[in-house]
């Protein structure tokens, strides 16, 4: 199967950041601003990199936009920029489209114009820290969806030394623990009578309020 091809417009920090790490994977990349020092900024480090005004369609025509699988718009403030680009991509009938939102509404107008999906970078990453500041024990927070989430966190004092069964997380909080990592080894098909010893980290899934239950309840501990 071919490597995937990739095109990153807007080299901001976000646009730029995805840009490399896709190409340190190996990947093609290439990367577009109307701002030619941002586009030179990146140039050694993806596959190609041109200057272009992704609000024109001749331009992205001729950048042959539609022949690459999936198509990151990381554009931020200007707003306008960002949808003009959404739509135009679209109607040339990229594969697959991901966009950068500032805000709720701006991520509303986008999935109602055919964006494949719309990421919050700086609302997540907010989110994130946010868990992160309510106990130290939590590791990471990733959201699945609206009401889903998988939480990382560092096994409470409360739990060492006793098995899942004995915790009874499921039935207590209706949360599962999918995973146990002890050093670097992952358990990820964790039994009742596995054990939790100091400085596991438990990969737990759950609804959000249920999650937010167990955080609390775990995050002096
Ligand atoms: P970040 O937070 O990721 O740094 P940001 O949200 O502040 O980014 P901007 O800096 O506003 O976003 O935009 C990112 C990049 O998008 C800028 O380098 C800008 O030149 C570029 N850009 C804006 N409009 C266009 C456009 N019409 N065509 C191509 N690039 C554009």
């Amino acid at each position: 199967m071919a490597k995937k091809q990739f095109a990153v417009i807007g080299m901001g920090r976000f646009g730029s950041s995805v840009a490399k790490a896709l190409s340190n994977l190996g990947f093609e990349v290439l990367a577009i601003d109307a701002n030619e020092q941002r586009t030179q900024e990146v140039a050694n480090m993806v596959t190609h990199a041109v200057s272009a005004d992704t609000t024109d369609e001749d331009a992205l025509r001729a950048l042959g936009i539609r022949n690459f699988d999936v198509v990151v718009v990381a554009i931020g403030a200007d707003i306008q920029a960002s949808i003009l680009t959404t739509l135009i991509l679209k109607d040339l009938g990229v594969p697959k489209l991901i966009v950068k939102a500032q805000s709720e509404l701006h991520g509303k107008v986008l999935s109602k114009i055919g964006a494949d999906k719309v990421i919050y970078p700086e609302r997540d990453m907010g989110l994130r820290v946010a868990h992160h500041l309510i106990s130290p024990n939590i590791l990471d927070f990733i959201e699945l969806s609206d009401d889903y989430s998988i939480v990382e966190m560092r096994a409470p004092d409360q739990a060492i030394g006793k098995n899942l069964k004995q915790l009874d997380i499921r039935a207590k909080y209706k949360c599962n623990v999918l995973a146990i990592k002890t050093d670097n080894h992952m358990n990820i098909s964790p039994y009742a009578d596995d054990i939790i010893k100091e400085n596991d980290v438990l990969v737990i899934v759950g609804k959000n309020q249920d999650l937010k239950n167990l955080e609390i309840i775990y995050a002096e501990g």
